[in-house]
């Protein structure tokens, strides 16, 4: 089976059907898209499947991964951090480093990006690529995947004189954007239906993972995936746990995540988090090493509600897995999550422990509710969160490019 085929499947006929459509105005278009990783994290995550899904659309699409080492990573973590708001004095030495590594990369890709019909540029590490490249005949689009909206004035002036160059930027969230001499789109990101992590299971592959982790598929379960972090909120989630176990007899949760290993904070978070569950048998704290994407996805599924009860969020991707899955969510209030879920029709907002407990006890003893939500859920994802939307507003974004459309034009 194609690819086309596959994500009609799970996407929807109609989802590729407009694919083609607009790809249509854009064959033998060369794209290429740059980023500073080929695997982890989710810019890369979602370019594995869109450049191969891209190429079958008939464009020519390819990704470069730009070549970094210690000291460009430690010169662009603190960029990173400073576009997000952190106050970081811009050091002479650190922006030489990184302007070096732009400077020699541009060296290295200079063909194919002088020669590219359209240039996607991923977040603030390889944007200075531009400044190099004065030959360049495309259409250069910044893609800033992180929250630019209160940066750090003195990084943001020095990267603004490379990103005001390019002919439009990309964010994930109208809060996100920051105001540029050029046409600004927004296009939030996506889960892709067919990678492990979001793949139908087999039953019995779902059954292994809860097995293995000792839980019993005939009561009630609550899962949260995440970071131990305390954005995400786990020890609010064991707060609402215990204040919904009351009224629902034999309620088990799950509080499963990474990262705590090769993270201090992670750790310590982990730390509080199993302090807070004590020695409850019901709840299960457990540490996830990376990439165990069959094991996210299998605990999404078996849950009856998916929680993400974080007190601050970008965009939330495990919101939009839990929905796909056809889960209610209940999500924090904050950020990208008031976005991606309908208040009490594909789950509920909450601020506290307290709200949290109540929407767990609710959606707990109405299974018709519960289900219909599930399925709303699941539908709204399919039109709004999957690759196959993102990937239909790059190529709508292409097509306005090469027409040279004004400052608007509607997505979608
Ligand atoms: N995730 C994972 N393993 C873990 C914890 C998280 O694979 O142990 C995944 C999760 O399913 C989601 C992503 O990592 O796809 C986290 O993205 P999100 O936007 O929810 O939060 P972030 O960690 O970026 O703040």
């Amino acid at each position: 089976m194609t690819l086309l085929q596959q994500y009609a499947e799970v996407a929807g006929s109609d989802a590729v059907e407009h694919l083609r459509q607009l790809a249509g105005l854009l064959q033998g278009a060369r794209v290429v898209h740059v980023n500073t990783t080929a695997w982890g994290g989710g810019v890369a995550e979602i370019l594995t499947p869109l450049i191969p899904l891209s190429r079958e659309l008939g464009l020519d699409a390819s990704w470069e991964v730009f070549e970094g080492a210690a000291d460009f990573f430690a010169c662009t973590k603190l960029m990173h951090n400073a576009v997000q708001g952190m106050r970081v004095a811009p050091d002479e030495r650190g922006l030489h480093v990184y302007e070096d590594y732009n400077a020699r990369n541009a060296e290295r890709l200079r063909s194919v990006l002088e020669d590219a019909d359209f240039v996607f540029i991923h977040d603030p590490q390889p944007a200075a690529l531009i400044s190099h490249l004065p030959r360049r005949r495309g259409s250069w689009i910044w893609r800033c995947h992180i929250d630019a909206s209160h940066p750090d004035p003195r990084v943001w002036r020095y990267l603004h004189e490379h990103v005001a160059t390019y002919d439009a930027s990309v964010f994930s969230l109208p809060t996100f954007v920051r105001p540029l001499p050029h046409p600004s789109y927004v296009i939030p990101p996506a889960i892709d239906p067919l990678s492990d992590k979001n793949r139908a299971l087999a039953d019995e592959e779902i059954r292994g993972v809860c097995s293995g982790m000792g839980l019993d598929p005939n009561r009630p379960l609550v899962v949260q995936i995440s970071r131990f972090d305390r954005f995400k909120d786990p020890v609010g989630v064991i707060k609402a746990y215990r204040l919904a176990k009351g009224f629902v007899p034999g309620l088990q949760l799950v509080l499963a995540g990474g990262g705590a290993a090769d993270d201090p904070e992670g750790a310590e978070v982990l730390h509080e988090v199993r302090g807070a569950a004590g020695d409850d048998p019901d709840i299960h704290v457990a540490e996830l090493p990376p990439r165990d994407d069959v094991t996210v996805n299998a605990l999404q599924r078996s849950a009856d509600i998916v929680v993400q009860k974080s007190v601050r969020e970008g965009f939330g991707l495990t919101v939009a897995e839990g929905l796909w899955k056809g889960r209610p969510v209940i999500g924090g209030d904050t950020g990208g999550i008031r976005l991606q879920l309908t208040n009490y029709h594909t789950g509920f907002l909450v601020n506290s422990p307290e709200g949290a407990a109540l929407r767990i006890r609710y959606l707990m003893h109405n299974r018709d509710q519960r289900l219909e939500m599930g399925a709303k859920a699941r539908e709204f994802t399919r039109r709004s969160f999957l690759l196959t939307r993102q990937l239909r507003e790059y190529l709508t974004l292409m097509v306005a490019l090469r027409s040279g459309a004004g400052e608007r034009i509607s997505l979608g």
